[in-house]
């Protein structure tokens, strides 16, 4: 069957006019892409001259995200989506919700006047399907019409999907429209909200039901063809409430919070008991800086998925090595770039102890890299009434030696920090202005610290010698004090370390041979 190339030429060049006459009357329309998918098949000049300016690859042009929440944060969820010759599948989903989003899928097919869809959908298992369905069946509409082969800004949509095609939701945004710009979305597909620009730039558009949805993404689609994805907004959200808020007093062991924060210093609190140790403690994870790219890469490596924020393992007391080592994988490995928390240090067993000792010594297990802050607490002698002004220690000095043996020098070495904390008189501590800068300093400070290495520590070593007063520290103590001051000198914008930055690094540092008992 020969086709005479004049009459191919001119039958494409026409349709490539319909096309763009189409556009130009009711962008609309639902035919469009009706025509834009015979001229891709066509294959013809014209043809490909749409695909080459407005699209990447097949399904690759632009994303849809479904908003996911649980609690008070949300997230944006991609819906991964590619094209398929057989029917529907489905995968992240249970058997339940896979029977389910077909059928819905079928209604929704046929209520629009459409062929069952053929498309493999894979979103991240364990995450709630009710609120990622819409997102499912909006993506697997457009890519029917390959309209998410457009290069153009992602979307993100917010609703649960009911079984006569209407959208549901609760009656605010939650906090999708913070979400949307973290995600670069240009596009907000909410249920009934009015229609609105945000100052940012992001579209939010109110849907009663899915063809009305379907509809208003055809248009932001074919609007902003050919445009490139926002830029994310890498900012961290800044917290409701200061990292510090309602923690009176305890300055000292505030800055110590911060110095460990930005220089991933390892951090022991000892004291008595209602001195707020596990309290500051359990504030580390506020303060922590946003995660590098390299990091977030690591951290899926070894965990399978993208992390969020840094991880954050606790140690409880009863924790047996069993727990420790769970099917040949560590429970330690699991808090890499993060935060392991192992409070009333003194009462972890002994070989819990050792292994923590190990893995900060190995920084790795297996094959796995591992390097986390270490932040501990435990109390300064076996009474607990060390350092309390109001109560009477009455334990002999062999008890406290044999208490701090307990957590052995290999490891209390390995902490930068140590530092006593005592229970505020709260009737006299005067009430301080909190920083509000607080986290971007944090996140200033361990970006330069990134760029460190030993070598800046070593230079430092002839400055620390006259600060000593006799003091006796492990070479690796005298480094960890170097490093220490470096941060406090970038804490206050400083190029130089002076002597006052390292004998304020050395206040953060009261144990060894003192502790500070007396
Ligand atoms: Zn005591």
């Amino acid at each position: 069957m020969g086709i005479c190339p004049v009459v191919w030429v001119a039958a494409s060049a026409l349709l490539f006019f319909a096309y763009r006459l189409q556009r130009a009357i009711s962008p609309n329309s639902s035919e469009i892409s009706q025509s834009k998918l015979t001229m891709v098949q066509l294959g013809t000049e014209s043809g490909l001259q749409v695909k080459q300016k407005g699209t990447k690859s097949l399904f690759g042009g632009m994303n849809i995200y479904a908003y996911h929440s649980e609690g008070y944060l949300g997230e944006a969820v991609k819906v991964q989506i590619s094209p398929t010759l057989r029917s529907l599948s489905l995968l992240g989903l249970s058997v339940t919700e896979e029977r389910q989003f077909k059928l819905k899928a079928k209604a929704m097919f046929s209520l629009l006047g459409k062929e069952s869809p053929k498309a493999l959908i894979q979103i991240p298992p364990s995450k709630k399907y009710a609120s990622l369905e819409l997102a499912m069946m909006l993506a697997l509409l457009l890519a029917k019409d390959q309209l998410l082969e457009v290069l153009c800004p992602d979307i993100l949509v917010l609703g649960t999907l009911n079984l006569d095609g209407s959208i549901a939701g609760m009656p605010t945004l939650l906090g999708a429209r913070e979400v949307a710009s973290e995600n670069g979305c240009s596009l907000l597909i909410a249920p009934e909200t009015p229609h609105t620009y945000t100052q940012d730039g992001l579209e939010i558009v109110g849907c009663s039901d899915i063809a009305l949805a379907l509809h208003q993404c055809r248009r932001f689609i074919l609007y902003h063809e050919g445009e490139q994805t926002k830029p994310v907004a890498k900012v961290q959200r800044s917290p409701l409430v200061h990292p510090f808020s309602g923690i009176i007093g305890s300055e000292k062991a505030k800055k110590a919070l911060a110095l460990s924060a930005a220089g991933t210093l390892n951090i022991l609190f000892y004291g008595p008991p209602g001195g707020g140790k596990t309290l500051l403690l359990n504030t580390l994870e506020k303060l922590l800086p946003p995660l590098s790219d390299n990091e977030r890469e690591e951290i899926a490596r070894i965990r399978g998925e993208m992390p969020k924020t840094r991880p954050i393992m606790e140690i409880l007391p009863h924790m047996g090595e069993k727990e420790l080592y769970k099917g040949g994988e560590s429970f330690l490995h699991l808090a890499h770039r993060g935060v392991l928390i192992v409070d009333e240090l003194t009462n972890q067993k002994e070989r819990t102890l050792k292994t923590i000792s190990f893995f900060l010594e190995k920084q790795s297990f297996g094959s796995y890299p591992v390097s986390f802050t270490l932040a501990s607490a435990m109390n300064g002698c076996p009474c607990g009434n060390m350092g309390r002004e109001d109560q009477l220690c009455i334990c002999s000095e062999r008890q406290r030696e044999r208490h701090w043996n307990k957590v052995g020098s290999a490891l209390l070495d390995r902490f930068d920090i140590c530092l006593r904390v005592l229970p505020e008189n709260l009737m006299t501590v005067p009430l301080s202005q909190e920083d509000p800068n607080l986290l971007e300093s944090i996140a200033e400070v361990w970006q330069k610290q990134q760029q460190r290495n030993e070598q800046t520590y070593l230079k430092l070593l002839p400055l620390l010698s006259t600060s000593l007063q006799g003091r006796n520290l492990s070479m690796r103590s005298c480094l960890s004090v170097c490093k220490m001051a470096t941060i406090i000198a970038d804490f206050k914008k400083c190029d130089v370390v002076t002597k006052e930055d390292i004998i304020e690094a050395l206040s953060y540092k009261s144990y060894g041979i003192d502790r500070h008992w007396r």
